[in-house]
C-alpha cells in the first residue's frame, strides 16, 4: 500500500520534541522524506534516528536553524530541496512560550520582541522559502506529484480565546500566525498552494508542562478542558497529515482546531 504521503518532501520544524517529533515520525510513516528542523541539533539528530530506525526507506535528516534568523530558514529550505528535488509540505510548527511573558504590566519588550521574532518572522520567513520552493517543484503525473504545496503553521487556541493567565506576547503572536496565514492562503490560492492553521489545545509537551510547574498551575486549566485532559502531542500529528496530504486538496485558509472541545466551551462537564 503507498503512503499518504508517498513521493512528498517535508519540511517540520520544531521537530526535535513534541508536535514536530510526532508529526515528523507520522510523515515518514507515510512515504515522506522529512528534513527535521531544530534549534537544538543533538535533539533533531536523536529524532531522525527515532525515524529512520522505524522508517528506514525514507529520508529523515537532522538541520540545524533558528526560524528566527531568515538566511538560517532559507538554508533549511534550500536543504530539503537539494536533498528531495521538492518541497510539498512545510510544516512551520517552532514556537517558544517564554516562561517570562506575562501581562501587559509585567512583560518586558525584549520578551515581546523574542516572541514574535520566533513565533511570527520564523511562520512568515518559512512560508516565503516554502512558496518560491514550491513553484518550482517539478510534476510527475504517475507519481501525484505537482506543482504547488501545502503549508501548515501551528498557532494556538489562545489565539481565539482570551485567558485570565495571561502570556501576552505569546497570545498576541499566535493571532498574528492565524491572521498571516489565512492571507497566505488567499494570496496564494491560485498557484495550488494552500495555507492552514492548526490550532492546538492544551498538550502534554515541554512547552506546556515546564510552564504549568504545579499541580495548582495544571488544575487552574483542567476545569476548562471539555475532555478532562491535556492533548497528546500526536494527536495534533495526525491533523498536520491530513494538511499535508491531498486529502485534504480543497482546504485552504482554514484554522483546525485540535483541542477537545475547548474553543466550543461554555460550561464544562463535571
Ligand atoms: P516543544 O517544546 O515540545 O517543542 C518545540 C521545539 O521547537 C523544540 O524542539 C525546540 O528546540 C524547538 N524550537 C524552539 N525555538 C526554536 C527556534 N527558534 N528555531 C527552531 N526550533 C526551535 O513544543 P510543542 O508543544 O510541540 O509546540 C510546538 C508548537 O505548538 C509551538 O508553536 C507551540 O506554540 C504550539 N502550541 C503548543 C501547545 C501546547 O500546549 N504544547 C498549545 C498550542 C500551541
Amino acid at each position: 500500500m503507498p503512503g499518504r504521503l508517498a513521493h512528498k518532501a517535508a519540511l517540520v520544524t520544531g521537530a526535535a520534541s513534541g508536535i514536530g517529533l510526532e508529526s515528523s515520525i507520522l510523515f515518514a510513516q507515510e512515504g515522506a522524506n522529512v528534513l527535521l528542523v531544530d534549534v537544538n541539533l543533538e535533539a533533531a539528530k536523536k529524532a531522525a534516528n527515532r525515524v529512520l530506525e522505524k522508517y528506514p526507506n525514507v529520508k529523515a535528516i537532522a538541520f540545524k536553524a533558528d526560524v528566527g534568523k531568515e538566511e538560517e530558514v532559507k538554508a533549511a529550505v534550500d536543504t530539503a530541496v537539494k536533498e528531495f528535488g521538492r518541497l510539498d509540505i512545510m510544516f512551520n510548527n517552532a514556537g517558544i512560550m517564554h516562561p517570562a511573558d506575562d501581562n501587559a504590566l509585567n512583560t518586558e519588550e525584549k520578551i515581546w520582541d523574542l516572541t514574535m521574532q520566533i513565533n511570527v518572522k520564523g511562520v512568515w520567513w518559512g512560508s516565503k522559502y516554502a512558496i518560491l520552493a514550491m513553484r518550482e517543484n517539478p510534476t510527475d503525473e504517475a507519481k501525484g506529484l505537482h506543482t504547488g504545496g501545502s503549508i501548515i503553521n501551528t498557532a494556538s487556541f489562545v489565539a481565539s480565546m482570551g485567558a485570565a493567565t495571561p502570556q501576552l506576547a505569546y497570545t498576541a503572536s499566535k493571532g498574528a500566525v492565524l491572521a498571516m496565514s489565512r492571507e497566505l492562503a488567499m494570496v496564494h490560492a491560485r498557484e495550488g498552494i494552500r495555507v492552514n492553521t492548526i490550532s492546538p489545545g492544551p498538550l502534554k509537551t515541554p512547552l506546556l508542562m515546564d510552564f504549568l510547574n504545579t499541580a495548582e498551575k495544571r488544575d487552574r486549566r483542567m476545569v476548562h478542558l471539555p475532555m478532562g485532559r491535556f492533548g497528546e502531542a500526536v494527536e495534533i500529528a495526525k491533523a498536520a497529515l491530513f494538511l499535508g496530504s491531498d486529502e485534504s486538496s480543497y482546504m485552504t485558509g482554514i484554522d483546525m482546531k485540535v483541542d477537545g472541545g475547548l474553543t466550543s466551551a461554555y460550561v464544562t462537564p463535571t
